[in-house]
């Protein structure tokens, strides 16, 4: 059965600033989030990783603006629903109960007077104004035990948990209203790696349980490896590889999803070899010709320095495996390479993976 979308976000760009001042920090970004799968976005620091979450949640603050490209909410029983056109009212209906965010040092963003019932009955309370004050008690109660915390924790202050429960909390309030779609940002960065695993292995289960859908973005990609279906690698500013989480682990195409997993150690499997990616991401200011990851790149040929890739569909390595995408002059007809090359290349260019 082919996956059903549930969010999808084509050619969006992002610039910081305007006129001759802006700089790209998305570029032509697809990506397509389906429904009940967990999806996880990975990249260095700087890739546009938080970009693209503010952007999609129309979060982004000035000088951030978007300059271009659709992104589609598509709930289960109604038609799909343009978020870059919704108004700041209809946004507010959207946000929490459709589609809610945790961000990074989220678990600090709790109000340090308010106990966890007060802050999760609030968020009730703003959205079920029906619900009757016992009725959000008994719901907060449930929401704790969904993340793993004792309900006799909900007297709590903030200052009273460990930084652990505080985010688990966060996740709790990000659930309160059976969201469709949760983005997470890297929610757990602050916390020991055994946290965090807890925490996502939590989610796991409760997306199987409750049915909705997961962003969620990290720079360590061994954790996404484990707990995502898919995995989309993002490099300046663009994906450059989109594949199942275990595509990626055994069979990497681009040479950066290549380095990424040997810059952190795999938590299950065989020991890979850390070896890292030489050199430092590209500055907005500064972006390379063509592939913007060539300078650093060991494979780098040709073609790579003149033209950019774009992010088209390759086989799968198994018959019968789901479909994968990477931006790589490797794996796609080179423009110049050979004669009618060109054309093959600005079909794979025009090619847009579903
Ligand atoms: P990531 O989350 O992957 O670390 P970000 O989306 O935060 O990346 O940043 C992407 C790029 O956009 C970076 O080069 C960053 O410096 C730039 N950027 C982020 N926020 C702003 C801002 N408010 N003004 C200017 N540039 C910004
Ligand atoms: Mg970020």
């Amino acid at each position: 059965m082919t996956p059903r979308p549930v969010l999808t976000i084509s050619g969006l760009n992002v610039d910081y600033g305007t006129g001759s001042g802006a700089v790209r920090a998305l570029r032509d970004v697809d990506l397509t989030l389906h429904r009940g799968e967990v999806l996880g976005l990975a990249g260095e620091s700087g890739s546009g990783k938080s970009t693209l979450a503010y952007a999609v949640t129309r979060l982004l603050s000035p000088p951030g603006v978007i300059t271009g490209g659709d992104v589609h909410y598509h709930p289960y029983d109604k038609g799909p629903v343009d978020l870059l056109g919704l108004t700041p009212q209809q946004l507010r209906a959207f946000r929490w109960q459709e589609l809610s965010i945790v961000f990074q040092g989220a678990m600090n963003s709790l109000n340090p007077v308010h106990t966890v019932h007060s802050q999760l009955t609030d968020v009730l309370k703003a959205h079920r104004p029906q619900m009757r004050s016992a009725e959000r008690t008994a719901r907060a109660e449930e929401l704790l035990s969904l993340v793993g915390i004792s309900t006799d924790r909900l007297v709590a202050y903030p200052h009273q948990l460990s930084g652990g429960m505080r985010q688990r909390v966060m996740i709790a309030m990000a659930l309160a209203l059976e969201p469709e779609i949760v983005i997470m940002d890297e929610p757990t960065t602050a916390l020991d790696v055994v946290m965090q695993r807890q925490i996502l292995r939590q989610l796991v289960r409760l997306r199987e349980e409750l049915g909705f859908s997961v962003v969620f973005i990290t720079h360590d990609i061994s954790l996404l490896i484990e707990f995502s279906d898919r995995i989309a690698i993002m490099y300046g500013g663009r994906i450059v590889e989109e594949a199942g989480a275990a595509e990626i682990y055994r069979d990497p195409r681009h040479p950066y999803s290549d380095g990424l997993l040997h810059s952190f150690p795999a938590l299950h499997g065989p020991r890979r070899e850390l070896t890292g990616i030489p050199g430092s991401p590209p500055h907005l200011s500064a972006m390379p010709a063509g592939c913007a990851f060539h300078p650093r790149c060991g494979k780098a040929f040709e073609p790579c320095s003149g033209q950019v890739p774009a992010l088209a569909p390759v086989p799968a390595g198994t018959a019968g495996g789901p479909a994968r995408s990477v931006a790589c002059w490797l794996h796609h007809p080179a423009p110049d390479a050979a004669p009618g090359a060109g054309e093959a290349a600005a079909d794979a260019a025009s090619a847009h993976p579903v």
